[in-house]
């Protein structure tokens, strides 16, 4: 059933990987979708066409989102073509690895420009447009279970970003209750995308440390975001839900 019809949805990162299922839920689900992507326009322009030619509404945009003027325009771009703004997904995420004697200063300010300040612009923009028509709104964002459990050296900096979405949203969701926003933090394991393979040299390492020993469809993250998106949730709101097989169990 097409839940979030009548609904617009802006999701940052969704030309490929975790951002893509989300984005071909969310217009499955009845939704308009613009998505974002940095640097490559083919698979953008693909899912795009993609969603049209099944007769939904796409609009796939250029916007880096550690460039706050362009994550602000293309968000108020969104408002303006769509007609509205229901629900952001901050899944736009960056993973430098590297251990703290080699950390370079640039890589951690990259980490924290997309991972945390990204958000927090891209949320301050969007809930701008949203209730028109009632309390409604959504802000979700694609953490990690590393906020939790970071087993290994090298991830400091990428488990700093992501706790700090923990913190952020519980703040958030206190500051947009009052509104009907809810404000969540989905925190996936190992998910099969270009950034984390299953077939990839770690993954034997990462399944042994799980309940469940494989990576994540993608699609299995865009369905708790659904959730989560949708009409059913309206009393889950601060939280950071784990969907990690059990990885921080
Ligand atoms: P991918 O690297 O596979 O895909 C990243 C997507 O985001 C692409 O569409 C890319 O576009 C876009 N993107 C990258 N940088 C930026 C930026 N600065 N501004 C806007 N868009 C950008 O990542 P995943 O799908 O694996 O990860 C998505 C999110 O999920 C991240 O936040 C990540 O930290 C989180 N996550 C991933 C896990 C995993 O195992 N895969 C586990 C836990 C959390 P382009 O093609 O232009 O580069």
């Amino acid at each position: 059933t097409r839940v979030l019809a009548g609904k617009a949805a802006f999701v940052t990162g969704g030309s490929r990987g975790i951002g893509a299922a989300i984005v071909r839920r969310l217009a499955r689900d009845g939704a308009a979708v613009a998505f974002t992507y940095t640097s490559n326009a083919a698979p953008a322009q693909a899912l795009a066409a993609e969603i049209e030619a099944a007769g939904g509404r796409a609009l796939a945009l250029r916007a880096d989102s550690a460039d706050a003027a362009a994550i602000t325009a293309a968000i108020d771009g969104a408002a303006r073509e769509l007609g509205r703004l229901d629900i952001l997904v901050n899944n736009a995420g960056v993973a430098i690895m590297g251990e703290v004697g080699s950390v370079a200063l640039d890589d951690l300010d990259r980490t924290l420009a997309i991972n945390v300040r990204g958000v927090f612009v891209a949320t301050q923009a969007a809930v701008r447009h949203m209730g028109q028509g009632g309390a409604y709104g959504r802000v979700i964002t694609i953490g990690s279970t590393n906020s939790e459990r970071l087993p290994w050296a090298g991830f400091s900096v990428y488990g700093m970003s992501k706790a700090a979405i923990v913190g952020l949203t519980k703040g958030l969701a206190r500051d947009l209750g009052p509104r009907g926003i809810t404000v969540n933090n989905v925190q996936p394991g190992p998910v099969n995308t270009d950034m984390n393979p299953a077939d990839g040299p770690m993954a034997k390492d990462m399944h042994g440390l799980m309940a469940l020993d494989r990576h994540a469809d993608p699609a299995e993250i865009a369905g708790m975001v659904a959730y989560l998106a949708g009409p059913e949730s309206g009393m889950v709101t601060g939280a950071s839900l784990l969907i990690d097989g059990g990885f921080a169990a």
